[in-house]
């Protein structure tokens, strides 16, 4: 029926993760299970698989094709995982010398992601530094079990509190990056139901908590966002001021370069107007953070930042190509058609 159409997501995305498997060894696994290789995501039918052309070692499959059962999702050698949820981790793209702090991390796919770019060698054993903050005691549980899964639970540190105020800058000295991926209205995601109903019932309790956490992200209520409008301004109001407040104080670590802000939101207030109120916020100014240019940025995804919302705040400065760099430098994906769902990523840096 229609409403089951509306949930069904277009593409089960699945990213090799290095830090539980040789890659080439896996992708060859992959290509045993999917021989049948398609150019675009949108031909993507049953048995078929998609090699991303945006984030490495990342593959689109049908949404039916039943990944959970597979050894390698099982031994953590493979993880579900958004297409655009996988854009944070590739932009700030950390390397073996960074140290990172997740602000927002539950339930980790960020996390894990991130923790995949700086190994140097697989095989050996992982020089890397994470701090991982969650609010939330019992995400940071799920947190916890997806580090495990994923191989990582050596080299990331989970926190538990509220990352504002527990995180204190000048404990921090040495982090360099930030992925920042707040609790957000979560207008952009969809597909949830669908998975559950098709899957929950078939799986094993195991197989059904631990997808529970691969697809776990702020899941809004759509049909009450949309019926009461008056609401949605206000909680867009106060969830756009809680996302500012969050990257502003990830900016004021001395020695970080580059944090990478995302949201699962289709709202501008969420997205271009938090980057434009701490563009216009004085600290950050005197700081010295600048959104990254787009070439920085995965500069070939099409859709880019709403530039319309820039000139709305920038047009009197009587410089357009402003407007044009600053809406360039962020990401945008529609849900659905863009093959997952809606989101959000800019990339500030000095
Ligand atoms: N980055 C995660 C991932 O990819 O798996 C998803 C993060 S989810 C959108 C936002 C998370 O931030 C939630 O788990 C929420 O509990 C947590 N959170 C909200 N406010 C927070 C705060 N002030 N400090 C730390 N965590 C917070």
């Amino acid at each position: 029926n229609a409403d089951s159409e509306n949930d069904m997501t277009p593409v089960r995305w699945i990213r090799i993760n290095p830090l539980r498997c040789d890659v080439e060894a896996t992708k060859l696994e992959i290509q045993k299970k999917f021989p049948t290789r398609v150019e675009n995501w949108s031909d993507i039918v049953p048995g078929s698989i998609y090699y991303d052309e945006y984030i490495p070692n990342l593959f689109g499959i049908h949404p039916q094709d039943k990944i959970t059962s597979h050894n390698l999702y099982k031994q953590g050698k493979i993880i579900i995982q958004d297409r655009a949820s996988c854009f944070p981790a590739h932009i700030l793209h950390p390397d073996e010398n960074d140290v990172v702090i997740d602000g927002c991390a539950a339930p980790g796919n960020k996390t894990t992601h991130t923790a995949s770019y700086m190994i140097k060698e697989p095989s050996k054993d992982p020089k890397i530094q994470i701090y991982a903050f969650e609010k939330n005691p019992e995400r940071a549980k799920i947190l916890d079990k997806m580090i495990k899964v994923a191989g990582c639970s050596k080299n990331i540190k989970i926190n538990v509190g509220d990352f504002t105020k527990i995180a204190l800058p000048e404990k921090y000295k040495d982090v360099t990056g930030f992925i920042v991926d707040p609790s957000c209205s979560g207008s952009g995601i969809f597909g949830r139901k669908f998975i559950d109903s098709l899957n929950r019932k078939k799986m094993n309790k195991d197989e059904a908590d631990k997808k529970e956490g691969d697809e776990e992200e702020e899941v809004p209520d759509e049909q009450e966002e949309y019926n009461k409008r008056e609401d949605l301004k206000t909680r867009l109001s106060k969830l756009s001021s809680f996302q500012f407040q969050v990257v502003k104080h990830a900016m004021s670590f001395p020695n970080a370069k580059k944090i990478v802000y995302s949201t699962c939101s289709i709202h501008a207030e969420e997205n271009e107007r938090v980057v434009i109120d701490l563009m216009l916020d004085s600290k950050v100014k005197q700081w010295g953070w600048k959104v990254a240019p787009r070439s920085k940025v995965i500069p070939t995804w099409p859709r880019r930042g709403k530039v319309e919302e820039f000139e709305e705040v920038f047009r009197e400065d009587g410089n357009s190509s402003k407007c044009e760099e600053l809406a360039g430098g962020c990401i945008r994906a529609l849900p659905r058609s863009d093959g997952g769902i809606g989101f959000f990523a800019v990339c500030f840096e000095r």
